[in-house]
């Protein structure tokens, strides 16, 4: 008996050991397995992928996008991006900012005056845009017009030469670091390409000044612009991409299909073509 006895009690206690030691044993190698595994290398990218998808889909299915009639649309934009066209100075697509330039001899070959309103009456440089980005500019206005928003051209095209001239005066008022703040380096201009147009209402006031934020014209420009192809390039709150300070004024047409898709994302044409972000400092 008291030989049973004690082989049962050895037995119960080797199997209590046992439960308590796989207890422990599982408990020890999942924790650890999970923490090196599937935290760090499954989840970062999982969750990349989500939050890309989360943030696209609420605004095409609350954005009023009529245009956005297909589903896979976010996939497709984002791996149909053309990068090729962000370095082609020909493309509507062009990416110029404080690091990447347009080639010393760039000049567009199809400006033409868009039939649009302008602060001043002159047929001079500064009204000129390429002729897509004009046939674009003059539906724009005519769609602001609509809604009783009465735009006017400031300041659109500006040759290579215009630009040096205009930032050597200023360097020469101000110093070339001061300079570079506000003013482009020659080249560097989104001005250059024809594509860009500084706008404001049609009587001229707060004309590519800071006080054009926050009115009608400047309010319909940033809710209805993408729908001619058209973005607010540098937006309140990314200095740090883009380079420049909020310019409500500066759009830049790009076409239709990428200004939607920029538009729907609250991206920058950096953040579109995934490019390193452009320090606002000089
Ligand atoms: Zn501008």
């Amino acid at each position: 008996m008291n030989y049973r006895k004690m082989s049962l009690s050895v037995i119960l206690v080797c199997l209590l050991a046992a439960v308590v030691m796989t207890g422990c044993g599982k408990a020890g190698s999942t924790k650890p397995d999970n923490s090196g595994v599937i935290g760090s290398n499954v989840n970062p990218s999982n969750d990349g992928e989500n939050k890309g998808a989360a943030e696209e889909e609420p605004k095409e299915g609350t954005g009023q996008d009529a245009e956005h009639n297909g589903t896979q649309e976010p996939g497709e934009g984002s791996s149909t991006v053309d990068k090729a066209a962000a370095a082609d100075p020909d493309s509507v697509a062009v990416l110029v900012n404080k690091e990447l330039a347009l080639p010393e001899d760039y000049e567009p070959s199809d400006l033409v005056y868009p039939d649009v309103r302008f602060i001043f009456k002159e047929k001079i440089e500064k009204r000129m845009m390429r002729s897509e980005a004009a046939k674009a500019l003059e539906e724009m206005f005519a769609g602001a017009e609509a809604d009783g928003v009465y735009l006017a051209g400031v300041s659109a095209y500006r040759s290579h030469s215009t630009q040096r001239s205009l930032f050597n005066r200023y360097v020469e008022r101000d110093g070339e670091e001061k300079a570079k703040t506000y003013s482009a380096v020659p080249g560097h201009s989104e001005h250059e390409t024809g594509l860009a147009i500084d706008v404001s209402g049609s009587d001229g006031k707060c004309a590519a000044e800071d006080c054009f934020g926050g009115t009608k014209e400047a309010e319909w420009l940033a809710q209805q612009s993408a729908e001619y192809g058209f973005i607010i390039r540098y937006p309140e709150g990314k200095e740090s991409i883009t380079g420049y300070k909020y310019e409500p004024w500066h759009l830049r047409y790009v076409g239709k299909e990428i200004a939607a898709d920029i538009f729907a994302r609250d991206i920058t044409l950096e953040e579109y073509y995934d490019a390193v972000p452009v320090s606002g400092t000089p």
